[in-house]
Formats: structure tokens, C-alpha cells, sequence
């Protein structure tokens, strides 16, 4: 995995370029949640379920129909009355899609089962600049805090950057129309 705090930069981002009125702060919690919730089948390896297991770390928690389910489970909870069915549905998908996508671009362990449960291959993308965190205990190793320093440069700084983007242009564009009113 990419460390457990670094998959929330993905909403956080989002969250800059849509605004509150799009996401508010309801959707923004599902939506981190969303983004650490495949994780939990570190658990696995206290069950003695192995890495390669289908049921193992990185396995089914981490596969599109896991993420669909997610996305769709939040659209069907939702209270927020201000938001769409749909647009709860799309932001947790992309929140936990988000997660196997940035696993599958760390350089260790096995890859991701993104089509479980019709296959239990494990796949990689073709780029893996994300260092692994170590998993467990390991995570507050000194290799634990380089791993983070790195994700800050892979994953923090262009999340914010793209967050910041959208939100400056969100500021212009009702500048713009509040001239006109
Ligand atoms: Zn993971």
C-alpha cells in the first residue's frame, strides 16, 4: 500500500476543485473513508489468510466491483440532502477506485486483483514510482517516514496542485458570474 494517510490526499484534491457546496463535509468523510477502507484486509494475515489469497491483502477489498459496491452502498446511505444519489456514488467510486490504482504504482509486494471476482490475477500499471509502505507495526520504521516523504513529492503536491488549480478557477469563474448579476 501507499501509507494509509497518503490515499486521503485523493478527496482532499477533490474536494479543493469541487467546493463545499459540491462536496460538503458529510461526503468528504465518506469519501476518505472510502479511500482506506480496501486496507482492511491486512487483517487477513492475522487469520493466516496468505498475500496471494484471493481473500489476502490486496485481494478482493481491492477490486472495481469492491469499489462499485462502496460507491454504490454510500449512494443508497446518503443523507445529504443537498447532493445527488449519482454524484455520492461517483465521488466514493473515484475515492475508492483510487485506492488499488495508487497500490498498483508502488514498486513491492504482489500486485492488485482488480477483476475479482472474474479473475484473481494481480496486475501492476506499467509505472511504479510509489515506494511500498511497510505494512503493520513497520509503517513507524525510518523506512515507514521515507516512504511518506516520497508519497508528499508523488501524491501529496499533485493532489494539492490539481485541488488548487480547480479551485482557483472555481474563484475566477464566480467572479465572473457575480459581474454579470
Ligand atoms: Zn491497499
Amino acid at each position: 500500500m501507499a501509507t494509509v494517510f497518503s490515499h486521503i490526499a485523493i478527496p482532499i484534491g477533490m474536494y479543493m476543485a469541487l467546493g463545499g457546496t459540491k462536496v460538503p463535509k458529510s461526503l468528504m468523510e465518506a469519501g476518505a473513508l472510502a479511500t482506506v477502507m480496501a486496507d482492511i484486509d491486512c487483517l487477513a494475515f492475522n487469520f493466516g489468510i496468505p498475500y496471494e489469497s484471493q481473500w489476502g491483502h490486496r485481494g478482493f477489498t481491492h477490486s472495481i466491483v469492491m469499489a462499485l459496491a462502496i460507491g454504490g452502498l454510500w449512494a443508497w446511505r446518503q443523507k445529504e440532502e443537498l447532493v445527488k444519489p449519482w454524484d455520492v456514488f461517483f465521488f466514493t467510486f473515484i475515492c475508492a477506485m483510487s485506492h488499488p490504482i495508487l497500490d498498483a504504482m508502488t514498486d513491492g509486494g504482489l500486485g492488485i486483483a482488480f477483476f475479482w471476482p472474474f479473475s484473481t490475477e494481480r496486475y501492476f500499471l506499467p509505472v511504479n514510482p510509489i515506494p511500498v509502505s511497510p505494512i503493520g507495526p513497520g509503517f513507524a520504521s525510518l523506512r515507514g517516514v521515507q516512504v511518506f516523504l516520497t508519497e508528499i513529492i508523488l501524491i501529496w503536491i499533485p493532489c494539492l496542485f490539481v485541488g488548487g488549480t480547480g479551485f482557483a478557477i472555481r474563484k475566477l469563474l464566480d467572479k465572473k458570474k457575480n459581474r454579470k448579476t
